[in-house]
């Protein structure tokens, strides 16, 4: 059974979604075309309007694993472990992922993970398109002259 996203809110400049606690992601799950129904899986992109990025929050339990590689045609990906601990393979390298550990695949790494920890395996997954990015942080941003009212 899986639970709905509660409603995001949309101003005009922003959309806010609240997810609830990471420990209860593996409420979520996405029902997918060829996987079926795939526990603790959300993507946020819709539900936030995202236009340049694809989002998804994940949960795998104890001794899970994806049960296939996979690849993007155009898309590299971001995976940000929050909690648990488990292993990462790309191109067939096999390399330990914990809580904190920040992971870039290239779109045409053969990409798998799995959890092999006591506890939930928590994640988020960013997918930009590659070599997209043209200017950040101090070329993009801009500071408008009024101050902050809270
Ligand atoms: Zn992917």
């Amino acid at each position: 059974m899986s639970h709905p996203l509660p409603t995001p809110v949309r101003r005009p400049h922003a959309t806010q979604a609240d997810l609830g606690p990471a420990s209860t992601w593996g409420q979520y799950a996405l029902e997918h075309p060829i996987l079926g129904h795939v526990p603790g899986k959300l993507f946020l992109g819709s539900a936030l309007d995202l236009t340049g990025a694809e989002i998804s929050v994940g949960v795998m339990e104890p001794g899970a694993a994806v049960p296939f590689l996979h690849t993007h045609r155009q898309n590299e990906e971001i995976y940000l472990f929050l909690g648990g601990s488990g292993e990462f393979q790309v191109d067939g390298e096999i390399f330990p992922v914990r809580e904190g550990s920040v992971v870039r695949v290239a779109p045409a790494g053969r990409r798998c993970w799995r959890n092999t920890g006591a506890d939930s395996l928590v994640h988020l997954v960013i997918q930009v398109k590659a070599g997209s990015l043209e200017q950040a942080t101090l070329e993009d941003g801009s500071v408008p002259p009024d101050a902050p009212v809270w």
